[in-house]
This record gives C-alpha cells, structure tokens and sequence, in this order.
C-alpha cells in the first residue's frame, strides 16, 4: 500500500512565519516523495543556512543541516560515496546563488544526479531582510536604503549555461505543479534544478503572493519544448509582466558523474572495501581525531 505524506513529516513544526513561501514548498516535495513512495531510509535532504534551510528537520528522513553556502559539497559527498541515496538539497537564494554558486555551477557541469530545490525570495530573511542575489534591482531594504544598484541573478540562464540537465521554476503558491517539477527533478538522472518562487511574508513586500499570481504563466500551456534549449535561454530571459514557471529544459544526452567516474563502476564507495586493515582504519582515524 502506499504510503501517507504524514511517514513523511518529522515530529517538528515548522518554524516560519505564517504565510511563508516555503511551507508550500515543504507541502510539494511532501507529495512529490510520497507520490514517488520514496523509502525514507533511502532519501537525504542537506540544507545550508537560512530560513528555508530548517527544512530537513520538517522531513522525516536522513538530513544534513550544513554551513551556509556548502549544500552541494556535501549532497555531492553523500551521492558518491552512496549513489543508491535519493540526494535532495533545499535552501534558498542568498545560500545557492551567493556564497554558494560557485559549487553549484560545477555540480552542473559534472551532472551530479542530485535534486537542488532554491527557495528563492530575493532577500535574506533570517537575517531580517538584506538584498540576496535575486533582489531585483532597485529594490529596497534593508541593506539597500535607496534601492539595489546590482543586477539580479538569473538562475534559469545560469543553469542552462553551466550544463545542469534538468531546469525548472515552481511558484510556492501552486504545490500541486511545484511537485509535478520536483518528481520529475528526482526521477532525472543527473543535476535537477527546482528554482522555487517562495514569498517571504515578512520582508519582501515588493514580490508577493499576489504580484507573483499576476505574472505567473506555465510554459506546458503554451508549447514550450524542454527539449530545444535555444527555446529555454529565450523564456529565460523573460521576466516581468510575464514569467515563466514550469520545465525549461531537459536532456538525456550527458551520462551523471557518478557513470562516468571509473571508482564507482565498482559499486558504491560505502560496499567497498577500504584496503586497510582494522588497526590501519583505527590509526588513520586516529590521526584525525
Ligand atoms: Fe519565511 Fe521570510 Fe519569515 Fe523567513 S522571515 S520564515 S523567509 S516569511
């Protein structure tokens, strides 16, 4: 039989502000796991720093509360020594597409068969509102009294430049379509990228619940092809009174690292043997202790 999203939820609540975008990105990859009957003792979620970072502590399941920006390393870690483990990163913008986009970037290009999910507000919300790296320009607060002076990031164009194989954009306030992205990120094999837009109820009041449902259209609706990536660069690039969400773009055409790298034709590094003897294993530990 299969099972209910509650196997799923850990004992903690939440900690959001009520209203948070991100509990409507913990209810999509809830159903989105559940629907994929994912063995929790199989699936890893690993976070950095930041309010949306508390989400593996919300998902009954191994997880990894990390340092801010070091997601990928260490979901990167995990997936090579045991590629059997579903990888799921969860974090948001200022930690993925600040002090962590360089890592991100070259898990792209190597195609680690990982899920990274960005709960993207354009602002720092633990830190009470400073402008993250999606702050649109012009934007005030905290940090940015007469308004944000840097263009913003754009995630999807990065994405596609840098060779992820799976992109896709969700919108929090449809959880239904934000799993539909997720499973599929999930179900790809290689590097998934699910940029979430998650309102910060709190700190953003220039991208709202309300502003998002205006723009917000689905690129299934309109015959996007996921395949043609020339297509996606051009829907990537569109953003105001129109912004896409749905998949960009996918291909099969790159085989994941994890294929690729001769150590592991052998099997996962965790079945392997270590080549050490017990006292060899004990010093080597030892020395790092
Ligand atoms: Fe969510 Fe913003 Fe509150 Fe953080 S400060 S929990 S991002 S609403």
């Amino acid at each position: 039989m299969a099972a209910e999203v509650t196997v799923y939820k850990s004992e903690v609540k939440p900690t959001w502000c009520p209203g948070c975008g991100d509990f409507g990105v913990l209810n999509g990859f809830l159903k989105a796991v559940k629907e994929l009957e994912i063995d929790p003792k199989t699936l890893v979620v690993v976070s950095g720093i930041g309010c949306s970072s508390n989400f593996p502590h919300f998902v009954r399941s191994y997880g990894f509360h990390g340092l801010h920006g070091r997601i990928i390393p260490v979901a990167t870690g995990i997936r090579l020594a045991n590629p059997e483990l579903t990888v799921v990163g969860a974090g948001g913008d200022g930690d993925g597409y600040g002090i962590g986009l360089g890592h991100l970037v070259h898990a792209m290009r190597r195609n680690i068969d990982i899920t990274y999910i960005v709960m993207n507000n354009a602002i720092y919300g633990l830190t009470v509102g400073q402008a993250s790296p999606t702050s649109e320009k012009g934007m005030v607060t905290k940090s940015t009294p007469e308004g944000v002076i840097e263009w913003p990031v754009n995630p999807m164009a990065t994405a596609l430049s840098a060779g992820a194989t799976y992109i896709s954009r969700g919108f929090s306030g449809d959880p239904n379509h934000l799993a539909e992205l997720i499973k599929g990120g999930i179900q790809h094999s290689g590097f998934s990228l699910v940029d979430v837009f998650s309102p910060c109820v709190t700190y953003n009041k220039d991208n709202t619940y309300a502003w998002f449902r205006e723009r917000v259209y689905k690129l299934e609706d309109e015959s996007h092809d996921p395949t043609d990536q020339t297509a996606a660069f051009t829907r990537a690039n569109e953003w105001g009174e129109r912004i896409p969400i749905g998949l960009f773009y996918r291909t099969e055409e790159k085989l994941t690292y994890e294929e690729e790298e001769p150590v592991l034709k052998k099997g996962p590094l965790v079945k392997q043997p270590l080549g050490l003897s017990k006292e060899q294993g004990r010093a080597l530990l030892e020395e790092f202790l």
